[in-house]
């Protein structure tokens, strides 16, 4: 029947090296065995090393594609990744109180690993006031949960603290990502349901640095499992596993930050 495959969506930034941004969504959804589809809305041009350029895209641009995608898919499932500035923000959070995507993940990326910023900070507030209500999910990284909560996340406590933060600022369910802790052997995130049910989830730490396009990777994998009906907490359990084998059988592309294994 049309349009019952499942059917995903990812409103982001393109990553010409291919291993991060939405090019790594649409791959991880591809393996996810989702159809994925993207609205663009800001063209970087990078690689392993870096981020050499961004050019955020016009609000013209981002519309029409909002508009193609909403006039013949079945959307099951949404994210966001990078937003690039406030004018974006406030047009992608339009589009999302216009057109039903179905669960909405916001992955809050604002700093690339090279330290490129893929958010301005002014836009910081925009995202916390516009997108944050709408979201399903929020997954961010510690220094991502330090900027929008405010918090010094240095322990676990204040890991559950922030989250119930998010929570306070219209987030249903909170993923807190920790992999930039100190913890020299394990990758612990914390993640609190809107039903206040939270636990730990625990991942031995790789020692690597091909790790480039982890958070969208994650995020994407959610939106796919989503998208094939799982509840929200298998489809987070489900991601946590599919990231930490894909950044432990790492492959070797480029010269720097490489990207994942997401055949592993
Ligand atoms: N470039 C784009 C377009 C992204 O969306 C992201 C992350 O969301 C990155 C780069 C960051 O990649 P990295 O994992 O190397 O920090």
């Amino acid at each position: 029947m049309i349009n019952e495959f499942p059917q995903t969506l990812t409103i982001a930034g393109s990553d010409c090296g291919g291993g991060a941004g939405m090019q790594a969504d649409l791959k991880t959804m591809q393996m996810r065995r989702v159809f994925g589809a993207t609205v663009i809305v800001a063209i970087t041009a990078q690689n392993t090393l870096g981020v050499q350029k961004a050019y955020p895209l016009t609000t013209e641009q981002i519309n029409a594609q909002f508009a193609s995608i909403a006039d013949d898919f079945r959307i099951r499932a949404c994210k966001t990744g990078m937003l690039a500035d406030i004018p974006t923000v406030q047009i992608v959070a339009e589009n999302l109180r216009r057109y039903d995507f179905g669960p909405y993940v916001l992955d809050p990326v604002m700093v690339a690993k090279g330290g490129a910023k893929l958010l301005a900070d002014d836009a910081i507030a925009e995202v916390k006031r516009d997108l944050i209500p709408l979201c399903t999910l929020i997954t961010p990284n510690l220094p991502e949960t330090e900027k929008l909560t405010g918090i010094k996340v240095e322990q676990p406590e204040q890991m559950k603290e922030a989250a119930r933060q998010l929570q306070s600022m219209g987030a249903k369910n909170v993923l807190v990502k920790a992999g930039h802790f100190n913890d020299p052997d394990y990758a612990t995130d914390y993640v609190l349901l809107a039903d206040q049910r939270d636990f730990w989830m625990k991942a031995k730490r790789v020692h690597t640095k091909r790790t480039h396009g982890t958070g969208d990777t994650i995020s994407s994998c959610i939106v796919a499992e989503l998208a094939k009906g799982k509840p929200i907490e298998e489809a987070i359990k489900i991601s946590k596993q599919f990231v930490t084998a894909s950044i432990a059988n790492t492959i070797q592309i480029g010269h720097g930050h490489g990207p994942l294994n997401l055949w592993a």
